[in-house]
């Protein structure tokens, strides 16, 4: 167990994050769960180690320079260092652009972009150090454009060029980095948007899954079946890329 790799997945209280850490950990690395508060991943972490897996929690605010330098220094000191990265922590402050504040637009990009930003930063001295990482990040359909989220959409396209441009700059190092562009996602995130526009939640998935090619809405294990082969050993070869996981093609 000492040489398991070690991988961080932010915002891994619930949804996408919860199931991603699950995955990796299931996979034989050794987890670290950030989110805002790490008593929000004690239940995620209790199962992980129930099942024989090692994981940790660990509180940071990943849009807080301070936070994330020190949340990693725990996650060496717990772990070891870590190589593997899931930039996953995410919010949404929808509205349309006539309404939307100035807080709305940088709470969201400091959540997405700056977030992603800074824990990568703090991340890959050690994985050029060790000469092997997986940097995995959370972009989202809405990339393409999604009505009342100009702030969301253009932090997850900026999240592409990140990615690809990380991609360039450190696969020398025997770094990849790709992204995930998940459509629609059962997880208290959509949840609170079908809240948001007045319908229920089961109607709104109903609705969601006819426009949808394979006929349902994706899980959160979906996004982490794709997690996993993205930080396997044998996706070495793929980097700088954005796999749509949303039962259907995207352009
Ligand atoms: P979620 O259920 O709302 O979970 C997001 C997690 O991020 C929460 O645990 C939240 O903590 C944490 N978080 C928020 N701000 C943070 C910060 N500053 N620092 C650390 N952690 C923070 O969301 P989800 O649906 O699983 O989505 C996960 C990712 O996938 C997001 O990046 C999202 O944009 C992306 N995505 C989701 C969908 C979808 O359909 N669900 C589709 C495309 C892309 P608290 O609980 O304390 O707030």
């Amino acid at each position: 167990m000492t040489d398991a790799r070690v991988a961080i997945v932010t915002g891994a209280a619930r949804g996408i994050g919860a199931a991603v850490a699950t995955r990796l950990a299931r996979d034989g690395l050794s987890v670290a769960l950030l989110d805002l508060d790490e008593r929000s991943c004690a239940d995620v972490v209790e199962r992980i180690v129930a099942a024989g897996g090692r994981a940790v929690a660990v509180s940071s605010d990943v849009s807080d320079a301070a936070a994330v330098d020190a949340a990693v220094r725990r996650v060496v000191a717990e772990l070891g260092p870590p190589t593997v990265l899931v930039n996953n922590a995410g919010i949404l402050r929808d509205n349309l652009l006539f309404k939307m504040t100035e807080d709305d637009w940088d709470a969201v990009m400091g959540v997405h972009l700056r977030g992603a930003f800074l824990m990568s930063r703090a991340v890959q001295g050690f994985q050029t150090e060790a000469g092997w990482g997986r940097i995995v990040n959370l972009s989202s359909t809405s990339a393409l454009g999604n009505r009342g989220q100009a702030n969301y959409s253009a932090a997850k396209a900026g999240l592409q060029g990140f990615t690809k441009t990380l991609a360039i700059e450190l696969g020398k190092f025997g770094v990849t980095v790709n992204a995930i562009a998940p459509g629609f996602i059962a997880t208290d995130m959509t949840a609170a948007t079908a809240a948001r526009v007045g319908v229920d939640f089961e109607d709104f998935k109903k609705g969601v899954a006819a426009t949808i090619p394979v006929g349902r809405i994706g899980t959160p294990e979906d996004v982490a079946h794709t997690a996993s082969f993205l930080v396997s050993e044998g996706a070495g070869y793929v980097s700088g890329q954005v796999v749509y996981v949303a039962g259907g093609p995207k352009d």
